[in-house]
């Protein structure tokens, strides 16, 4: 390897605004790729019925097929009242082809009445460099809203109150919302992970 070239690290998503933002973390220490900036155009089937099961299946595909060093996230909303459900299911709570509108419309259907509204979203990241593996993991807790509010970000944020807090994540900038956010806890610890192995 020419001494000057940063280390590869693929972030086994199809998503490139996740993995610019990682990127933006990381600095110029490592060049983070995507799926597709590597030729890999599939579906990875996502089949473990944890979050922490699903994000090594996509690492390790990565570390199998391609032989590369390799992360990959996953993210589920826990709700207390539901016993911790949507959980790994989150992506297709409401069935598929995901839609994030049938998903909150359902939530808070099931949710109508009840006056115990906690819940956290928990990311998983299964982080593989050098066959090393290690787990990551990133939670923030808060509440589910009674009705839609915001028009920011993703997901469930139009339903999600951040703990502490008096709006829904999709009432917060980008920013405001890394601060907090359950995928920004988990990739800031990925990133001290990474840089203190270097
Ligand atoms: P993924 O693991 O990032 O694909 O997310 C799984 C599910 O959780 C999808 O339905 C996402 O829309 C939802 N989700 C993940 N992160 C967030 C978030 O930060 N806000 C709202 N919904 C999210």
């Amino acid at each position: 390897m020419n001494k000057n070239a940063k280390p590869v690290l693929v972030f086994a998503t199809h998503n490139a605004n996740k993995a610019r933002e990682v990127q933006q973390m990381l600095g110029a220490a490592y060049e983070v790729k995507t799926l597709a900036d590597i030729g890999c155009h599939e579906e990875i089937p996502e089949t473990a019925d944890t979050l922490e099961g699903n994000a090594r299946i996509k690492a390790m595909h990565v570390v199998e097929h391609y032989g590369l060093d390799c992360f990959a996230d996953d993210t589920g909303l826990e709700v207390a009242a539901l016993e911790g459900r949507p959980g790994v299911r989150t992506a297709r709570y409401a069935g598929e082809p995901a839609d994030s509108q049938q998903n909150m419309a359902k939530l808070l259907a099931e949710m109508k009445g009840a006056t115990q509204r906690e819940a956290q979203f928990r990311t998983a990241i299964c982080l593989v460099q050098s066959g090393r593996e290690v787990l990551l993991e990133g939670v923030c807790k808060g509440t589910i809203a009674t009705e839609l509010s915001g028009a920011e970000g993703f997901g469930y944020d139009p339903v999600f109150m951040p703990a502490g807090e008096t709006r829904t994540f999709a009432e917060m900038s980008s920013e405001e919302k890394n601060r907090l956010s359950h995928r920004g806890k988990a990739v800031r610890l990925m990133v001290e992970t990474l840089l203190a192995s270097r």
